[in-house]
């Protein structure tokens, strides 16, 4: 590490700042070959207001999935209390005041689609912010990294630790560091599982080694999983394993935002300005410090320009604003910015040349930039295209939200018998079969009538209830189930349809509140038409 001195400014005003000696190991320029061994990346600890947002956003999603499974949900005696529930056995999903049957599945193909517009959304307005920020291998690792600090120390005690022989001190910290990961990994495995089974049964279950055989095999599975990925293989799931870095390229425009480095203001970078002054060449605001390459976790120089490696988590920004802080210039030389702005202010600074020069940005008596430097702001992220999305993602979770408040907590599923289509009886009555089902959707016992409509003169019967016909059968429904029915439906020779008929089933509660009904057809013999 040496230290620079800015000799642009006036010697009483000279701050002195750090360079980091360090490889952007993935770096554009010097990229290895696929398939070359991996090369270790010792991430420096950041500190500043993105590495905050990052911590917030850390905190905020780990707590979610770590504690979200013990919320508990009042549903009465027939359904379990708690408040998110994958309950494959039922064949139900529980989220708080929802409940989703199977043949509701739309719901959730619903909530796919709007996950998939915004990220539409959000990589065309911010660029890669769920890589950078939410997206669970960047927050896994980003923890794993804490339990790595924590105990081999920051980016120099950790190189230095690795390159030393091994000793009691080394392997007890190693040792340390990887049965805390482990134990991540375990408690990560085991929140998954208690999306699928009550929580607090499961763990007393899994505790006396009582819990299904699928339990233990799928906390073994993501234990592993975490613990590779978080642990040893970090960076390269993003550059080689995830398919998402090469679908952004495709969403992202001129006008999307995106970890920028302005070279229009850093070059020609210098870490001698004062000679290179003296010597009359042009000095950009960069002082070739190596800040930034040294806090990225992917190990990219993002001098380089745009790179599938970089996941947007701005820790860069952070570096580089707290060096050019303490140079005492303005921040922002690496920023989020959009190609269009860049684009701009890149011209403003090579003028008809394709060279950059200094003095076109920076006045050089008062040191202050240029007025006409284009600053992105969040305006820019207000555009028909976003609109377009923000309003599809809007309009499917409007619908989904309006098509739930009308939603009736009873389901009528019907269908005809196809062989015989009908039956003539001795009286020249025609009787036809239908299997019938009713979903009681509610965790309550319901009592429903159910009738026919639109079949005048038709009488009912159950296939198993004898020879007893009525205009409406009274049926009590269990909490939560479906009740399976076959139904005849006869029509007596005065009231015979001269073709085949269409009618409704209907069941409804007695105060109407909850109804259902299925169109479906009458059938009669073809001397009847
Ligand atoms: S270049 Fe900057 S934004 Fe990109 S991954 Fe590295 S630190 Fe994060
Ligand atoms: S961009 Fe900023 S942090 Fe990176 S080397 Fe230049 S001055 Fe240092």
């Amino acid at each position: 590490m040496t230290t620079l001195i800015d000799n642009t400014r006036p010697s009483a005003e000279r701050p002195a700042t750090e360079r980091y000696d360090v490889d952007a190991v993935n770096s554009a320029g010097r990229r290895p070959p696929l398939y070359a061994p991996r090369k270790k990346i010792f991430p420096k600890r950041a500190s500043g207001y993105f590495r905050k947002f990052k911590w917030l956003v850390m905190l905020v999603t780990l707590t979610i999935y770590y504690v979200t499974p013990w919320l508990r949900w009042d549903r009465g005696p027939f359904a379990p209390d708690q408040a998110v529930l994958v309950d494959l056995a039922n064949k139900r999903f529980y989220f708080f005041f929802i409940e989703i049957w199977p043949q509701e599945f739309y719901y959730v193909a619903g909530m796919l689609v709007m996950a998939g517009i915004g990220l539409f959304l959000i990589t065309s307005t911010v660029g890669r912010a769920w890589c950078g920020y939410a997206c669970p291998q960047t927050v896994w690792v980003d923890l794993f990294l804490v339990v790595e600090r924590f105990i081999e120390g920051d980016r120099n005690a950790r190189i230095k630790l690795d390159a030393a022989p091994w000793s009691a001190s080394k392997l007890t910290k190693r040792m340390i560091k990887h049965v805390t990961w482990l134990v991540i990994g375990v408690l990560t495995g085991g929140a998954w599982v208690f999306y699928f089974a009550d929580a607090p049964t499961l763990l007393g279950d899994i505790a006396t080694l009582q819990a299904p055989l699928v339990a233990y095999a799928t906390i073994g599975l993501l234990t592993a999983t975490t613990y590779t990925f978080g642990g040893l293989m970090r960076e390269q799931v993003c550059t080689y394993m995830c398919p998402w870095p090469r679908i952004q390229g495709a969403m992202l425009d001129e006008n999307s935002l995106t970890v920028t480095y302005n070279d229009w203001r850093g070059e020609p970078r210098t870490r001698h300005a004062k000679r290179a002054i003296a010597e009359g060449k042009p000095v950009g605001d960069c002082v070739d410090c190596n800040a930034c390459v040294v806090v990225c976790p992917m190990g990219i120089d993002i001098r380089d320009g745009q790179q599938l490696e970089c996941i947007t988590c701005a820790l860069c920004i952070d570096a580089c604003d707290d060096v050019m802080t303490r140079l005492g210039k303005e921040p922002g030389l690496i920023s989020y910015a959009t190609l269009s702005d860049y684009n701009q202010n890149m011209a403003l600074a090579t003028g008809s040349g394709k060279v950059i020069q200094p003095t076109r940005i920076r006045d050089q008596i008062t040191g202050r930039l240029n007025d006409a430097i284009k600053h992105t702001d969040w305006r820019s992220i207000i555009r028909p295209r976003t609109i377009v999305y923000f309003v599809g993602w809007s309009a499917i979770g409007l619908a989904m939200l309006t098509a739930l408040a009308l939603r009736s907590p009873l389901s009528l599923n019907v269908l005809h018998d196809r062989n015989p289509l009908y039956v003539e009886l001795r009286d020249g009555s025609i009787r036809n079969g239908y299997e019938v089902k009713i979903l009681n959707m509610t965790p309550a016992l319901r009592t429903v009538e159910l009738r026919l409509e639109g079949l005048p003169g038709a009488q009912l019967s159950l296939v198993d209830g004898g020879e007893d016909t009525a205009q409406v059968l009274n049926l009590e429904l269990e909490p939560d189930k479906v009740l399976p029915l076959r139904l005849y439906v006869r029509v007596p020779p005065g009231a015979r349809p001269a073709s085949q008929a269409k009618f409704h089933i209907v069941v409804e509660t007695p105060d109407g509140h909850a109804r259902s009904n299925t169109e479906t057809t009458f059938e009669v013999p073809e001397n009847a038409k």
